[in-house]
């Protein structure tokens, strides 16, 4: 289960254990954390990997002199965060909470889609037993 307070800008930033990049870098770890990204790094092949929280998109490939904000614009222009076109810390409350609310449903329809598969699973297994009794 992935952290499940991935909204919070703060909680993305943990999310980065290793990044190739420093801080003097504009594609820097609070730069990204603060464009929707949360690392998705599994070691070093994959350092850059990145998703964002809300649209899901993943992203690796970066440039030392990417701007994660317009990246995320210009490979998920529908991503609700990003039409919003504001950094997190300039969102008004009522933004931010619609943010939230976004992304509780998305959860909410992840989890779905799992129990979705696990009872379509259940049901297949349910069919080949009962195939096999023939
Ligand atoms: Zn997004």
């Amino acid at each position: 289960m992935e952290n499940p307070s991935l909204f919070m800008v703060e909680e993305r930033v943990k999310t980065f254990k290793i990044w190739p990049f420093s801080d003097k870098n504009r594609c820097n770890i609070r730069n990204m954390a603060e464009a929707g990204f949360y690392s998705v790094a599994t070691g070093e092949k994959d350092a850059d990997a990145a998703k964002c929280f809300l649209c899901g998109k993943e992203l690796d490939g970066w440039e030392s002199t990417d701007d994660p904000w317009e990246e995320h614009k210009s490979h998920a222009a529908r991503c609700a965060f990003v039409q919003l076109g504001k950094k997190h810390d300039d969102l008004l409350l009522p933004e931010y909470l619609s943010i939230v609310k976004q992304y509780m449903i998305n959860d909410i329809k992840r989890m779905a889609d799992l129990a979705k598969e696990a009872i379509a699973h259940k049901q297949e297994e349910v069919r080949r037993r009962c195939v096999g009794r023939k």
